[in-house]
């Protein structure tokens, strides 16, 4: 099989919203004031939102590095990569309430896609000069990480699976939620020069290092 990553996304602007006290108050160490990326020594992160719940796809965000997932989803993926790969915290709604079947998911390693063209500059945000990709056109990963892990997360609403250890014909596209193939190739389109990959939490020293390139 052709080396690539199965691609399951949020669809459509249904992102839910932070609540305002923990935006303003709690990140405020947490995050770049710019591109919103969570800083590497941020490990697993509990998420206050808005809303009574998210919506029914089961994957949105909250803010652009840290993802919300339904854990009957999660489950599907398997225990021993959720438990390996994952930074896991709790979702609680705008009623305080804890809600058990959701939660708050960022992967050790943060892969980013690529495309044919990136409408960030020069794909780097210009506050804490990390990778910051929004890329448009043919999607694709490059290059591959080596971390030995199956499961990763990206920016907005999507987490990446290895293909070759899940069964894509698993998922199907519905409302709000994509599922899609995403290759791995051997040189990138969009002109950005750097690797792209980055260590959040639990990175390879075992303590919260900085990304790389
Ligand atoms: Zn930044």
């Amino acid at each position: 099989m052709k080396s690539g990553y199965i691609n399951f996304y949020t669809t459509g602007l249904d992102a839910c919203s932070p609540n305002k006290n923990w935006y303003e108050r709690g990140l405020v160490d947490c995050l770049c004031p710019e591109c919103k990326i969570l800083f590497p020594r941020v490990g697993a992160i509990d998420v206050f939102i808005q809303e009574k719940r998210p919506k029914p796809s089961p994957i949105t965000f909250v803010i652009g590095s840290v993802n919300i997932v339904h854990r009957d989803f999660l489950n599907i993926l398997g225990a021993d990569s959720v438990e390996n790969d994952l930074m896991i915290g709790s979702v609680i709604n705008g009623d305080g309430e804890n809600l058990k079947d959701w939660a708050s998911v960022r992967s050790k390693v943060m892969l980013h896609i690529r495309g044919t063209e990136n409408i960030r500059n020069n794909g780097r945000c210009s506050t804490c000069y990390r990778p910051y990709v929004s890329a448009t056109g043919k999607k694709y990963i490059y290059p591959d990480t080596n971390s030995p892990g199956t499961i990763f997360s990206t920016l907005f609403g999507a987490l990446l699976v290895r293909a070759d250890r899940i069964d894509g014909q698993l998922f199907k596209p519905k409302k709000g939620f994509g599922v899609a193939f995403v290759p791995v190739l051997d040189q990138p389109f969009d002109g950005l020069d750097f690797r792209i990959e980055c260590w959040q939490g639990g990175g390879p020293s075992g303590i919260k290092s900085g990304w790389l390139d």
